[in-house]
């Protein structure tokens, strides 16, 4: 409520001032794609899939989609024993893998997924501890099976890519130390 107050006002200082405004237009452009490649994923192609299809369900300045052949993709993922986790060189563009050790401790492997995707996509960690945030991960209970973004998460990250913001590199991990 109070940043829509304050759009208000600053569209119309800025009418004041004779500057055309567009006021949150939804964005009318073609998605960004970005191609992901699951083959070096193990036993969990199949989830990474879904944690994509979870985010194109949701956002509509975005997709992801399967790495056509002789393409370079621009998110891979692995799998290994230590925790989930990501590394994004810039928005859009990095790895992440699925780690055995939160799907071993019981974490719903979907949520794992979609998680990891929203740190490719732009979300930092958020360990809020509620099962109802997609970025509060392993800080939810391991019983949470929510593999969807809140509508705050999802409008950032159309955000992001309507804008197309610049992310530095980072590292996320799902818990524990940093990798
Ligand atoms: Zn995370």
């Amino acid at each position: 409520m109070l940043l829509r107050k304050l759009a208000a006002a600053i569209v119309a200082a800025l009418a004041v001032l004779g500057v055309q405004a567009v006021t949150a237009a939804p964005a009318t452009a073609a998605p960004r794609i970005l191609y992901y490649d699951a083959s070096q994923a193990q036993e969990f192609r199949a989830v990474v899939t879904q944690g994509a299809q979870i985010w194109n369900s949701r956002v509509a300045n975005v997709r992801l989609e399967p790495v056509p052949a002789g393409r370079t993709p621009n998110i891979r993922v692995y799998a290994d024993n230590g925790w989930p986790r990501a590394y994004t060189s810039s928005l859009g563009n990095g790895s992440w893998y699925m780690g055995r050790q939160a799907v071993n401790q019981g974490y719903y492997q979907p949520r794992i997924a979609a998680h990891e995707f929203g740190h490719l996509l732009g979300l930092p960690d958020r360990r809020t501890g509620l099962c109802a945030d997609l970025m509060s991960g392993s800080s939810a209970p391991v019983s949470c099976t929510n593999p969807n973004p809140n509508a705050r998460e999802a409008t950032t990250v159309n955000n992001n890519f309507a804008t197309a913001v610049t992310a530095r590199p980072q590292t996320f991990t799902w818990a524990g130390a940093a990798a």
